[in-house]
């Protein structure tokens, strides 16, 4: 740890320093695959427990131009909430008030709240909080907001962004910023919330979120198709883009990622397959009528097998299988994982592409993804014993973002940038877009010591 910044922000704020040094390293690192703690590298964790403590702390580090890593629940898999040298983590996952209006159908919520635990919240009023990372169970609402994560239901429901009405934000030196509102409308000039939504901590610590909820849909019913072939199963998601009524969830696994994730756990799933579409309806009233309409399509499209669960314990098993799929695969070992979105239509040749692309560098791939919205995570894996394997998987890793590039896509859907992804922004952006927005970062952060390094390099 950093001797003396950990002393003085100890008298600051005692009992919120972490100062057992083997408690303090947990903190160290995300779910960043390659994400390693640096050698030999000091650092300060702070638990906040208030506004006030993270005013301090931010107040402290202008002062003392000490860089500042807000952290949640450390599930980012691009490297973004891992410590830095000489930094302080700024754990916010003891702030986790949640106050319900379920006139207003708000949730007002402290950046620590599990995405999970609000959830449960809301339905105890009938009500929803929609945006559904795999990671819900784990996963903080200021990782989601600094994330704009996305998930499962984006299709129908879209992804956090659609949800946040206002922030409270500190900004370092500690002045406290609220942006947006509390009503249904609201124009009043710019949308400095939607600025805050995705900028991974590199602009200021979110103390509290107001959240839209929904009214609670009926219990989604599931239909698992099974194609014999990767052309079958993307002209599976095609034919469920002709339905009138937008299915609340259509993931993908191709043949691999589901031998990854049957070697895993006995999850239902059939081996040796082209793909597996996982669809799912939650219309109040009319679930039972959707599943069976996207089974019948998923059929005429060439599905080998269709099966439609019978009720929500059936359906939440199907789903257990997909969300095991980043432990299936980090139980494969050592692997790059991509998050690369291109339009609906254009999915199909990614897929392709990305299996043409492992075979050129001699790797294993896998693919699977939130086939509603475009959205892949192709995952390359390599033996990190062997220099050259390793250095095939990152030119592959390459090889994807300029493919979802050339079909009209972006380097990332919903992971973020992170350390991983920040050497390709640039040529994503532009020269004078990237100006623009270290422009835009410098008025918040002025002295560069929000999250440094991650996104912008
Ligand atoms: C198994 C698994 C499945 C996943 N599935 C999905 C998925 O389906 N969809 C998806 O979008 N993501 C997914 N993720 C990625 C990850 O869960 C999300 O990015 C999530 O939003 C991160 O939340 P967190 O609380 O863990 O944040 P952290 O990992 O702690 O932080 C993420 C970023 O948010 C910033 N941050 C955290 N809290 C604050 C705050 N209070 N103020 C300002 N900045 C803050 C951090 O600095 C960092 O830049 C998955 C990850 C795993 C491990």
């Amino acid at each position: 740890m950093a001797a003396s910044t950990t002393e003085a922000l100890d008298r600051l704020l005692p009992g919120r320093v972490v100062t057992d040094p083997d408690v303090a390293a947990g903190y160290a690192v995300d779910a960043y695959p390659q994400a390693a703690a640096a050698p030999g590298s000091t650092f300060t964790v702070v638990r906040a427990r208030s506004r006030a403590d993270v005013q301090v702390v931010l107040r402290y580090a202008a002062q003392h131009r000490v860089p500042v890593v807000p952290q949640g629940a450390r599930t980012s898999t691009t490297g973004a909430a891992g410590a830095l040298p000489g930094s302080v983590v700024l754990s916010t996952e003891q702030m986790t008030s949640v106050r319900i209006d379920p006139v207003e159908r708000l949730a007002v919520v402290g950046p620590g709240v599990l995405n999970a635990d609000l959830k449960a919240a809301a339905a105890e009023h009938g009500l929803a909080y929609p945006p559904d990372p795999a990671s819900s169970s784990m996963c903080s609402i200021g990782g989601n907001v600094a994330t704009n994560a996305g998930g499962l239901c984006c299709v129908k429901y879209g992804v956090t962004a659609d949800y946040v009405r206002g922030l409270e934000v500190v900004l370092p030196g500690g002045e406290v910023m609220r942006t947006g509102r509390r009503t249904a409308k609201g124009v009043a000039g710019y949308d400095l919330t939607g600025l805050f939504v995705g900028s991974e901590g590199t602009l200021g610590v979110v103390t509290e979120a107001v959240l839209r909820l929904v009214p609670l849909g009926d219990p989604p019913l599931t239909v698992l198709a099974v194609f014999p072939s990767l052309a079958a199963t993307m002209a599976g998601v095609t034919a469920l883009r002709e339905s009138r009524h937008t299915p609340s969830l259509v993931e993908l696994l191709d043949g691999p990622s589901v031998d990854a994730v049957q070697d895993y756990g006995d999850y239902g799933f059939p081996r040796g397959s082209g793909g597996v579409l996982l669809v799912q309806s939650d219309r109040p009233g009319h679930a039972a009528e959707d599943v069976e309409a996207y089974a019948a399509a998923l059929t005429a499209a060439g599905a080998a097998e269709v099966a439609v669960a019978e009720d929500r314990t059936e359906a939440d098993l199907l789903l257990e299988g997909r969300r095991v799929l980043n432990p299936a695969l980090q139980a494969r070992g050592p692997r790059f994982i991509e998050d690369v979105c291109v339009p609906v239509g254009r999915l199909g040749e990614l897929v392709a592409q990305v299996h043409v692309i492992a075979e050129r560098h001699g790797l294993e791939a896998t693919c699977s993804g939130h086939a509603g919205d475009g959205n892949l995570h192709p995952c390359f894996f390599y033996d990190a014993d062997e220099r050259a394997s390793l250095a095939a998987a990152r030119r592959a890793f390459d090889d994807v973002v300029r493919a979802a590039w050339a079909l009209g896509g972006t380097l990332t859907g919903e992971h973020g940038v992170g350390a991983q992804k920040a050497p390709w922004l640039r040529e994503e952006l532009g020269e004078a877009e990237l100006a623009r927005q270290l422009a835009v970062k410098a008025v918040f952060d002025p002295l560069g010591i929000m999250n440094p390094g991650r996104v912008y390099g």
